[in-house]
């Protein structure tokens, strides 16, 4: 990310991404909610507790927590799709 001047507020790890892309299985998910308190950067609940992820591909610096998120997950619901440009 860049400031008015083109300076960069941020550091560059942050601002790259791996082309992954965090995905739930709605028929699988249960509401947990952990997924959103594990990585609240790329998870939000919508009002029934279910997951609304963002579906930009993952930033490099959350990767290994998007993967843990993903092992984590009770009910196996989440995974992270390697394909580009697709989305749930
Ligand atoms: S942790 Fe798994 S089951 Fe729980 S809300 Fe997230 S995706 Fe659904």
């Amino acid at each position: 990310m860049l400031d008015a001047a083109g300076g960069a507020t941020e550091p560059l790890a942050a601002a790259l991404v791996c082309g992954h892309r965090l995905r739930v299985n709605p028929i699988s998910c249960v509401a947990h909610g952990l997924c959103a308190e594990l990585l609240p950067e790329l998870v939000e609940l919508d009002e029934w507790g279910y997951p609304v992820i963002d579906r930009a591909p993952v930033p490099v610096g959350l990767v290994a927590q998007a993967r843990r998120v993903v092992a984590a997950c009770p009910a196996l619901a989440l995974r992270q799709d390697g394909r580009r440009g697709r989305h749930s």
